[in-house]
């Protein structure tokens, strides 16, 4: 059964639209469990009625016509109950209804499971059969088993709107998306879909106009691969055995066959692009292979799909030799990848959205570093439908809108524009101290990562860098990079603030930054090996980077070093005893270096606890309050699905940072703050209030904050502090600090943010 299972699942995935896949789901379903009929029953929106949407064994032609309420018939019953429902005798139970159009009264058996998904009723799925006998225990575990899985799908059409579309309403419908964001801000323009890279079973779909053109593409393409195979039969001659030899002819055979082109045309003269044509042919065609038994038989199901492979990666070529962008282009993708962002030029690239990856994806670091709005993680992502249409997305929310209404197009427009206006006047501020009126200053140090983002950090001004991510140069090599290329990059970073410190963090891999050429097969990656507990294991790796960091300091002498994911004391005085023997070996070597400072990130509830036994045996102590807050909340912070629950103002969170303030405090050693609360400029008060020396954040945000800082007394902040401290909800800690900002007319510098 669980092969049986596998296999519909699999090919309901590859279906190329929902109305496909349900048809697939019947067929398939009344095979596996011998039934005479399998039927698909929806709920509409206004949750109150079920329509037929597919049947394999009633009359075809009842399908989108029956309808009923929830209250009524035994498939209501199902829904309304939300259980299954098991008769023998189904036209005797007192909510049997018969529907004259489908031909049911033929079958007596009935058994109906409730599609459900996170709590929400999506429809029935109902198998029956002529005989008085009932479904046994397997049958019923299968067809609920089929139910959830059906349900992920249904949900994933909902988004995307197919269900309207069955229902004859209108495809290009406006629609809202969430994902997390991954770069601030707000990026208007029209959606661009990247093929290139894409398979068989994810290219999108774009609709034509010139069906004659695209059909003379595909002839071209069906030419290209005619060549490619006669000239790959011609080199492997001799080389292969015979049978697979003849395999190249097959293959001839297959392209030049009339069923596979005539498809192809169809679809194109149906209004979609070749690829797409291709891929609804290929996945019909292979379907057929399959389903047989015979094993020969199957496997041309899989020649074929390495031909459609073949004949997409000629017409993508194509396609990519003359493709015109729009003006403002969004840049959408199932996984958009770093290399082909950097493709668009920087005049017209608005904003990027990706159905995969997170805050912390190279995608999302480059986007930030280039200024560009992005979200990620967009798990229902319309991928396929979105190319040409409006888009908006909203980096600060995580938030993406599809062929937004006017109204909302307009207030996203006037939002941007105050942006701007607001950027502008912030500018007047880089050179002002962060000094509140009543004469506290904190230091407003900046994150880094890229080049890009040291150049955007210099020209609007800080106190340094707080935090230098040094993942990125090893996350986009092949192999770890030597010392004395590490030892360049540091320096490029040294030498660009100098004498302002840097803070340089060692490398923090693992979690939701994986190494390529070094995977670490951790099943829960956040709670594994990551951050210090990979490099202390690999003194080897540690001891390079490290030495490589104290050269490049050379003469600056402005380097701080901090250690990501520090849980026991331990490792941090293993850490710093490794920076001491590097430093040993360099002086052996003739190169003399001065002790830097070397802290400990707290990032993990077992740090804030021992915050005191910490900073005794190190310099200073910064808070990453990006991990701090998803280990405290257990809410991973780049699934989407929970993002709601991930939230910087929860008590927990605030309680946390100001306990490590305070410890800090009492022995004499900095703390900061380094992870996205410290760029939310609602929040800085209270951070300023806590005793913090500096806070660390993307430059973007440094002028914000500091505009803040200068308007808010340190008086006022303690005060503040100490109401939301008493909070018992961070929807409490929000109205308190919302109000603040509104009692000084801050609103525009937080409107774009969640305050
Ligand atoms: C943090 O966790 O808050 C932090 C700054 O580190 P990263 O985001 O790189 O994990
Ligand atoms: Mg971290």
């Amino acid at each position: 059964m669980l092969e049986t299972l596998h296999r519909i699942v699999q090919t309901v995935n590859a279906a190329s639209d929902f109305r496909e896949a349900l048809d697939i789901i019947v067929d398939r379903v009344a095979d596996a469990t011998g039934a005479d009929v399998c039927s698909v029953y929806l709920l509409e929106a206004d949750a109150h009625h079920l329509r037929l949407m597919a049947t394999h064994g009633l009359n075809p032609a009842a399908v989108g016509h029956v309808r009923l309420p929830i209250t009524e018939g035994l498939v209501g019953l199902v829904a309304e109950r939300e259980e299954s429902i098991n008769l023998e005798n189904a036209d005797r139970h007192p909510r049997f209804r018969y529907f004259p159009e489908t031909g049911e009264e033929h079958f007596h058996s009935f058994l109906g499971v409730p599609i459900i998904h996170y709590q929400s009723r999506l429809g029935v799925l109902v198998v029956q059969r002529h005989a008085r006998d009932r479904f046994n225990d397997a049958e019923v575990a299968f067809l609920v088993t089929m139910a959830a899985q059906l349900a992920g799908v249904m949900a994933h059409a909902r988004v995307r709107g197919e269900l309207a579309h069955m229902d004859g309403g209108p495809r290009d419908e406006a629609l809202a998306l969430t994902g997390i964001g991954g770069s601030s801000g707000v990026g208007i323009g029209q959606g661009y879909v990247i093929a290139a890279g894409a398979s068989l079973d994810t290219i999108p779909d774009r609709r034509i106009d010139d069906s004659e053109a695209e059909i003379g593409e595909f002839a071209n393409a069906l030419e290209a691969v005619r060549a490619d195979l006669r000239d790959l039969a011609g080199r492997m001659e001799g080389q292969l055995p015979e049978a697979e030899q003849r395999l190249f002819d097959v293959y001839l055979q297959m392209l030049d066959g009339n069923s596979l082109n005539e498809r192809v045309h169809d679809h194109i003269r149906e209004g979609h692009w070749a690829p797409f044509a291709l891929r609804l042919t290929i996945a019909e065609h292979a379907r057929r292979f399959e389903a047989m038994e015979d094993a020969y038989l199957r496997e041309r199901g899989s020649d074929l799909r390495d031909l459609g492979r073949r004949l997409l990666t000629r017409l993508l070529a194509l396609e990519e030799r003359d493709r015109p962008l729009p003006a403002q282009t969004i840049l959408v993708g199932e996984e958009v990848s770093a290399s082909q962002l950097v493709e668009i030029p920087p005049e017209h690239l608005a904003g990027v959205v990706s159905a995969g990856g997170s805050a912390n994806s190279h995608i999302a670091i480059l986007a930030r570093a280039l200024g560009v709005p992005a979200v990620m993680g967009v798990r229902e992502l319309p991928v396929h439908s979105l190319h040409g249409r409006a888009l908006i997305i909203d980096g600060y929310r995580g938030r993406v809108e599809v062929d937004p209404a006017p109204a909302l197009r307009d207030e996203y427009e006037r939002l941007a524009r105050e942006e701007a206006e607001l950027t502008a006047e912030l500018a007047g501020i880089a050179g002002e101290p962060a000094e509140t009126p009543d004469g506290a200053a904190i230091n407003l140090y900046v994150n880094t990562g890229l080049a890009a983002e040291i150049e955007r950090a210099l020209e609007i001004g800080c106190a340094g860098v707080g935090l230098h991510r040094t993942e990125f140069p090893f996350m986009v090599s092949d192999r770890f990079p030597g010392e004395e290329e590490q030892a360049r990059l540091y320096r490029e970073v040294l030498q660009a603030f100098a004498p302002l410190p840097v803070t340089l963090r060692t490398l923090d891999v693992g979690g939701d930054k994986p190494l390529p050429y070094f995977p670490t097969h951790d099943e829960n990656p956040f709670l594994g090996w990551r951050g210090l507990r990979m490099t202390l294991d690999h003194p080897e790796i540690f001891l390079t980077q490290l030495r490589a960091m104290l050269r490049a300091s050379v003469g600056l002498d402005n380097l701080r070093l901090m250690f990501p994911m520090v849980t026991r004391v331990e490792e941090a005085e293993q850490a710093a005893a490794l920076v001491q023997r590097a430093r040993e070996e360099l002086a052996e070597e003739g190169v003399e270096t001065r002790a830097p400072l070397v802290g400990a990130m707290v990032e993990v509830p077992a740090a804030v606890y021992q915050a005191e036994s910490l900073a005794r045996r190190l310099d200073f102590l910064s808070i990453g309050s990006n991990d701090l807050a998803q280990y405290l909340l257990a809410v991973d912070r780049n699934n989407s699905r929970v993002a709601s629950l991930y939230d910087e103002l929860h008590p927990a969170v605030l309680r946390a940072v100001a306990d490590v303030a305070e410890m800090a405090r009492r022995l004499g050693k900095p703390v900061s703050v380094c992870g996205s609360m410290a760029g939310e400029p609602a929040i800085a008060p209270l951070l300023l209030a806590m005793g913090m020396e500096g806070l660390s954040m993307s430059s973007g945000r440094l002028l914000r904050v500091k505009w803040v800082l200068r308007t808010i007394s340190l008086s006022e902040s303690r005060d503040l502090l100490a109401e939301c401290l008493a909070c018992e909800t961070p929807g409490a800690v929000r109205r308190l600090i919302n109000a603040a900002m509104d009692r000084h007319g801050l609103g525009g510098l937080i409107r774009a943010g969640r305050y």
